[in-house]
Parts: C-alpha cells; structure tokens; sequence
C-alpha cells in the first residue's frame, strides 16, 4: 500500500510525483516510456530555453528520483479499480494499492473509462481545475483531459494541480510547495546548477 500511484511518466506524470513525494507522500510511477517528449524539441516551455525533449524528461526523472520516488520504468498498468478507500492497480508483474491515483498516460483514456470516470461531450474525461474527475481520489492529467492544445507545461501543470489537491485533503488545508534560496542546497543538492 503506497499514498499516491502515477500512471504514465511523462510531464504530467511526473509533474504530479515530484510534488507529492516532495511533500511526504510515497510515491510510485509506472512508465512504458512511449512519451511524446522523445519526438520533441522544447522552444515554449517556460524557464528552459531550447532543449532536446528526451534530455528534459532525462531530467525530470533525476529530478523525481532525487527525491526518492519510486519509478517502475517499463511496467504497464493494465487496469485501475476502486478498491476499499482506495484503487488497486493491477500490472503486468503484480497487483498494487494506493490511497490516490494520477492517471497520467497521455491521449490513452482506457484506464479512466475502466475505472468508470466520466467522460464529457467531447469524448474526453471529465476532471474538475483540481483534475480530480468524477471518482473521488482518482485524477486525470494531460492529452485525456482535452481534445486537443497539447503542451507540456499544460501537463505538467495538470500533474501538479492534481497533486497539491491531494496534498490538500491530506494536511486538511490549502497547501501550496514553497521554496526560498535558503532551501536550496538541502533540498535540491547536487543538482542546484544543473537546470
Ligand atoms: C512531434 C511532437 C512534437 C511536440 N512538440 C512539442 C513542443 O514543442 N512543445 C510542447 O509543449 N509540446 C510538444 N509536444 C506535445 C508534448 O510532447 C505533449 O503535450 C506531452 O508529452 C504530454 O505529456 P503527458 O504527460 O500528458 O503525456 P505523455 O508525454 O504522452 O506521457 C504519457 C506516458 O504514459 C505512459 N503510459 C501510457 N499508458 C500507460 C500504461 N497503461 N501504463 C504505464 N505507462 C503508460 C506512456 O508510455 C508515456 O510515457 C509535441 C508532441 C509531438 C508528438
């Protein structure tokens, strides 16, 4: 049994999994690594400049394994389901339980419609500006929830909309992450010039 399992390692997915392991939450990613990043290259993502978009997601993994989130590249989710006050996520290698889940899986909207999200008129699922959808604690980020204009900070914001709402419920109050230059050393380490 972990807090939060995410769905998909791409922005979104790991967007989400920063934040909550960040923020005392354990935190596992499941990742077929079928990404859209590795067939771009970032020109409009905010603060990075020009960057290949296999090497930004080579980053974020960094970055989300530096704060020990536990990453299961290569093993698919083949289904979600409500189970006790929270979700089973069965995949290929075993069976998992978590309080929350993101699903994170880019355009693939078959896990949400799985675990029985509702979807809107326009055939994609239905999540709230929290990107919780319509089954409480399950969320959905990215590519399902628009038909189109995608973007990675899109995703990423999603991923990270998803996770302070969740961190939310958990503290009982608003919660929002941040940082001062006084936490950088301790909290970043090594990687504080990288970016
Ligand atoms: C050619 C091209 C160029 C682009 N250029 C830009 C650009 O310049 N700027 C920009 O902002 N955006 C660009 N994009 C769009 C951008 O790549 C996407 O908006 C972004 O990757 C979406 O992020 P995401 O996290 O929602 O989904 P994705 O990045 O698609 O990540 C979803 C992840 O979930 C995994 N997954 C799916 N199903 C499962 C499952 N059942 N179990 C486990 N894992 C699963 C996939 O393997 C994948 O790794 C471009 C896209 C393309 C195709």
């Amino acid at each position: 049994m972990t807090d939060v399992i995410v769905v998909g390692g791409g922005p979104a997915g790991l967007s989400a999994a920063l934040f909550t392991q960040k923020n005392g939450l354990e935190t596992t990613v499941f990742d077929t690594d079928g990404t859209w990043m590795h067939k771009a290259h970032l020109f409009n993502y905010p603060g990075v400049g020009s960057q290949d978009g296999s090497a930004f997601i080579d980053t974020l993994r960094k970055q989300v394994d530096s704060f020990g989130v536990e990453r299961k590249q290569g093993e698919e989710v083949t289904a979600v389901a409500e189970s006790g006050d929270g979700f089973s996520v069965t995949t290929e290698e075993a069976e998992h339980e978590a309080s929350y889940v993101v699903l994170a899986t880019g355009a693939n909207r078959d896990l949400a419609e799985g675990l029985g999200c509702e979807l809107t008129d326009e055939g994609v699922v239905d999540a709230d500006v929290t990107m919780e959808t319509s089954v409480a604690d399950a969320y959905a980020t990215g590519a399902m929830v628009r038909a189109e204009e995608w973007q990675a900070v899109i995703s990423a914001g999603d991923g990270a909309a998803a996770a302070l709402n969740i961190l939310s419920k958990e503290k009982g109050e608003h919660y929002h992450d941040f940082d001062v230059p006084a936490d950088a050393e301790s909290t970043f380490g090594g990687m504080v010039d990288e970016a």
